[in-house]
């Protein structure tokens, strides 16, 4: 039986990862699954991308790989489902809502300066960009193919890929921006990762206010 823990957000969840907990905050709220974004005034976003078990569940599908190649439609409903569980608007973010989740792009906390390419790496860095910690990018996923989740660090708020491997899309003033970068995307230098036109990897990620 998982312990119930009082509050919520990054230092619940922390503290959940330390003691082996899958914890519930007291509204119910899987902290395994989702995280209090504390500087988006009540939001909460899932830690990992839709994948085809959410969409099919007991259909046996995995639960490893962000979902890519469903339809709007499909998407929609799943999201609707996922609200229902929670008796909450489960949807795609805004952009607005995704900067602040997703913060600024990480940057090595050893090198000085801005993230122009050193020409030796510290030992934070390695053999890439800091942001390889936290991101399957071009530079460190070659083939171009989808990474499992949560093989990388989570950000400040405790969500997983949220640059790298798939591309996000969110609400923008009654239109579509991904977000986020991919697999097949570069390292940005100014770390952002945002298009208006639908790349070819997708995935979701679902957000609730509070
Ligand atoms: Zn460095």
């Amino acid at each position: 039986m998982a312990e119930a823990l009082a509050g919520a957000g990054p230092v619940a969840w922390q503290y959940a990862e330390a003691h082996g907990l899958a914890p519930v905050d007291r509204k119910g709220i899987d902290l395994d699954r989702w995280s209090y974004i504390p500087h988006a005034d009540g939001l909460w976003a899932a830690r990992s991308h839709l994948t085809m078990a959410d969409v099919y569940p007991g259909g046996g599908y995995s639960d490893r790989y962000p979902l890519t190649q469903v339809s709007e439609e499909v998407v929609r409903q799943s999201l609707r489902w996922l609200g229902l569980e929670l008796d909450r608007d489960v949807r795609l973010p805004t952009r607005t809502e995704w900067d602040a989740l997703a913060g600024p792009v990480p940057t090595c906390p050893v090198c000085p300066g801005p993230r122009t390419a050193p020409i030796l790496r510290c030992d934070a860095c390695r053999h890439g960009d800091y942001v390889e910690h936290f991101a399957w990018l071009r530079t460190n996923a070659a083939d171009g193919q989808v990474r499992p989740m949560r093989a990388k660090w989570p950000n400040a708020a405790g969500l997983y890929d949220v640059w790298g491997n798939v591309w996000e899309p969110c609400t923008d003033h009654g239109r579509t921006v991904y977000c986020g970068g991919s697999v097949r995307t570069q390292p940005q230098q100014d770390g952002s990762y945002a298009t208006r036109q639908r790349p070819h990897l997708v995935g979701i990620r679902p957000v609730f206010s509070a």
